[in-house]
């Protein structure tokens, strides 16, 4: 054991040999991908493990965290709340978009990088307009603020937006079309997933479904990894870098259903995604990937193994959101930032520093 301790020493001395170099190589990577599995807990990720012969993408990861999720105006958080601390740096109140807990909106994350000259994006299995994909880049005192969330997408030049929402661009209350604004600040509009193939650069707003889109085993389908595959191959066109927001949003739709075979198949398709996105970034080597979950969805326990087969196996104590501590994990350089136990909104200063964007937050 002596000996192995000498060793280490002597290795850690050779690769600290230039500091500044290293410190440099290690912490600052060109692109941000931010994963969130929304009602992704311990138990849902060990069920869908173990329903998938205990192995996921997830144990690619090396470095790991924990976040604490309570709300400024609750123990238990609301994805609202939740993905707004990671976007803001800041708890708010339950329901709240981009704003802080006194409603003044605060700019976000992906504001802050488009601003730095970052390409940006997200995609989500929800309505774009939904909480956590919302949260990242409109500013809205409620959540069910659809259509006002919608226009706030015109606020903003954000790169790529793929998800679900069209009737809350094409079918509103005011009578306008914003996907004829979209256009004329030059997206390329498309409403099929079949299109995505079509498009190789500049901007895109693809909103496949009226509302959210459905759930992966009833009609989805492949949908997620060859979205957030598509967002990254037009982000990482910028020399700059990117910052790209990508939620498996149903996981926690399965949670408030009690329903084990929805949880785990949402987060199957999130996996997939994860060993696509991890493709990518092992090879690129100058991107960070972070994944986490806003909060934990029913209270889920497991007792057996026979995840899908058996209904004694999994238990669910309730049909809303808990507030047990969620799970971070992070590779790519900045990856060691993310080890330990903190407050979520405190991601938010981890992704900042580690893309060096000073916030005035
Ligand atoms: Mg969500
Ligand atoms: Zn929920």
């Amino acid at each position: 054991m002596k000996n192995i301790i000498i060793i280490s020493v002597l290795l850690f001395s050779v690769s600290c040999a230039n500091p500044a170099q290293e410190l440099k190589q290690t912490n600052s990577p060109k692109n941000v991908i931010f994963m969130i599995g929304d009602g992704m807990g311990i138990a849902q990720i060990q069920a869908a493990m173990i329903a998938n012969g205990n192995t996921l993408n997830l144990d690619r990861m090396i470095s790991t965290g924990f976040s604490k999720t309570s709300s400024a105006s609750d123990g238990i958080t609301d994805s609202a709340a939740g993905a707004t601390a990671f976007s803001i740096g800041k708890k708010t109140y339950n329901k709240a978009i981009g704003v802080d807990k006194d409603t003044v909106a605060q700019k976000t994350v992906l504001e802050y990088a488009e601003e730095a000259g970052l390409s940006t994006g997200l995609v989500a299995t929800s309505s774009i307009t939904h909480a956590t994909p919302a949260s990242f880049i409109a500013h809205q005192p409620y959540r069910n603020m659809a259509e006002e969330i919608a226009a706030d997408f015109l606020k903003t030049d954000i790169d790529v937006f793929i998800g679900g929402g069209k009737n809350y661009f094409v079918d509103r209350k005011d009578g306008e079309d914003l996907t004829l604004s979209l256009k004329s600040n030059g997206y390329q509009v498309i409403f099929e997933q079949s299109g995505l193939a079509n498009i190789t650069s500049g901007k895109l707003a693809a909103l496949l479904a009226p509302d959210g889109m459905p759930p992966f085993s009833k009609g989805r389908g492949d949908m997620l990894a060859p979205s957030a595959m598509k967002a990254i191959e037009l982000l990482n066109q910028n020399e700059k870098g990117f910052f790209l927001m990508i939620e498996g949003s149903q996981i926690d739709w399965g949670g408030h259903g009690n329903d084990i075979e929805y949880v785990v198949s949402e987060l199957l398709d999130f996996d997939n995604t994860i060993g696509q996105v991890l493709d990518f970034a092992e090879k690129d080597g100058n991107t960070l990937v972070i994944i986490t979950a806003d909060h934990e969805t029913g209270g889920l326990t497991i007792l057996g193994d026979d995840i899908l087969g058996d209904s004694t196996a999994t238990n669910f104590s309730t049909d809303y959101h808990t507030s047990v501590m969620v799970p971070v994990y992070a590779k790519g350089p900045g990856e060691e930032a993310f080890v330990g136990t903190y407050e979520n909104n405190l991601i938010f200063n981890k992704i900042m520093s580690a893309l060096r964007i000073d916030s005035d937050n």
